[in-house]
């Protein structure tokens, strides 16, 4: 159960570079935000708000906190086990942090065996046709051996971020009401 009050912890995820600190300040800026006020909650690694999905009202704490660069097992592990929900984000003009999503399912699924967590596998940048490294048909093959959904996003044309947001929502209801 988590509605007001009680808030979903999304977690963004993803090599460096791929665009998660766009989509935390996308998330932060809020224009569908249900109330306008400056988020008081919000950090730099953190932003707590409420959004409307489907006409229901849902509290997520966004955490952009993972360091890609850390290889330290102890904070994987517990960065791992802090989230609802992941949003692995990849980006389409790089193929290497394709495949770095690809190690993070594998790592999620091993410190969360038998948890239905959503995740949500995003490739960013889908604006950059002319860098495409990775197809669209690549990613969501990837996603269906994973396991998880698919989107494709544009943080800089503000494509489809509001839609991951609205889908990891969805299904942690789903996931909530099957409980
Ligand atoms: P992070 O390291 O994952 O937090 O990545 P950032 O959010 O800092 O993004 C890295 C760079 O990619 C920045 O220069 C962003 O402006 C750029 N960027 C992020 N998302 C997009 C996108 O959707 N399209 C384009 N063209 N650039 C993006």
């Amino acid at each position: 159960q988590a509605e007001p009050g009680n808030p979903y912890r999304v977690v963004l995820l993803g090599a460096s570079g791929v665009g998660k600190t766009a989509f935390a300040s996308i998330f932060a800026g809020a224009a569908d935000s249900m109330d306008s006020d400056d988020c008081e909650l919000c950090g730099d690694e953190m932003c707590e708000k409420m959004i409307e999905v489907d006409g229901e009202p849902a509290t997520i704490t966004l955490l952009d906190t993972w360091d890609a660069e850390t290889d330290s097992e102890w904070a994987q592990e517990n960065y791992m086990q802090t989230g609802d929900a992941y949003l692995l984000l990849y980006s389409i003009t790089d193929r290497a942090s394709f495949l770095r999503a690809s190690e993070l399912r594998i790592t999620l699924r091993r410190f969360r065996p038998a948890q239905h967590t959503p995740i949500i596998l995003v490739g960013n940048k889908c604006d950059l046709v002319r860098r495409r490294e990775v197809s669209v048909s690549e990613g969501r093959a990837c996603a269906a051996v994973f396991d998880c959904k698919f989107i494709e996003t544009s943080a800089a044309m503000q494509h489809n971020v509001w839609e991951a947001f609205h889908g990891i929502v969805r299904q942690l209801r789903l996931r909530r009401d099957s409980k």
